[in-house]
């Protein structure tokens, strides 16, 4: 009898249009794990006002309660880097593979590999994106404030990317 309750409410919230991960967890208190298959969140190309040259932006997942950034990878091909911007809950970068350069306000350049993190505050005007003659790609972690998480600005000149 209880078996066939707990059925009837698992068809219900169903019908309801949750998902089986939902009912599940409606029907039991537990959440299960959720695993987002790769390929299913379609990458982009930078766009050419908030990026020099050709970048791909491939998003893993979206800002919630427990996890409040948002986490994609990023391919700079050599040379290609973002223009200058700053995020209002800052930024974590973790170089996955290449070489790259970020650039601050102060005029400094600074070259990164794979393995190396950037930890970038709130509201610290930066740019970041592949060696001259090496791709990068990082996952960047970025917060989120007031439901805005970059702000953007003038691009980075050729100067200013080779000032290293
Ligand atoms: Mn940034």
């Amino acid at each position: 009898m209880k078996k066939t309750t707990a059925l009837l409410a698992a068809l219900l919230l169903a019908s309801a249009g949750m998902t089986a991960v939902q009912a599940h967890a409606a029907e039991t208190g537990k959440e299960e794990q959720v695993i987002t298959r790769v390929g299913t969140r379609p990458s982009a190309v930078g766009s050419h006002a908030t990026f020099t040259g050709n970048v791909r932006h491939a998003p893993l997942f979206s800002p919630n309660e427990a996890a409040p950034y948002s986490v994609s990878y990023v391919t700079f091909e050599p040379g290609a880097r973002s223009a200058w911007h700053e995020h209002p809950a800052g930024q974590t970068l973790v170089v996955i593979s290449g070489v790259g350069l970020t650039g601050t306000s102060d005029g400094k350049v600074v070259e990164i590999r794979a393995g190396d993190v950037v930890r970038c505050p709130p509201n610290v005007r930066h740019w970041h994106g592949a060696a001259p003659h090496v791709a990068m790609t990082h996952m960047a972690l970025t917060g989120v404030k007031d439901g805005k998480n970059v702000t953007w600005m003038e691009e980075v000149s050729d100067q200013q990317y080779n000032a290293k």
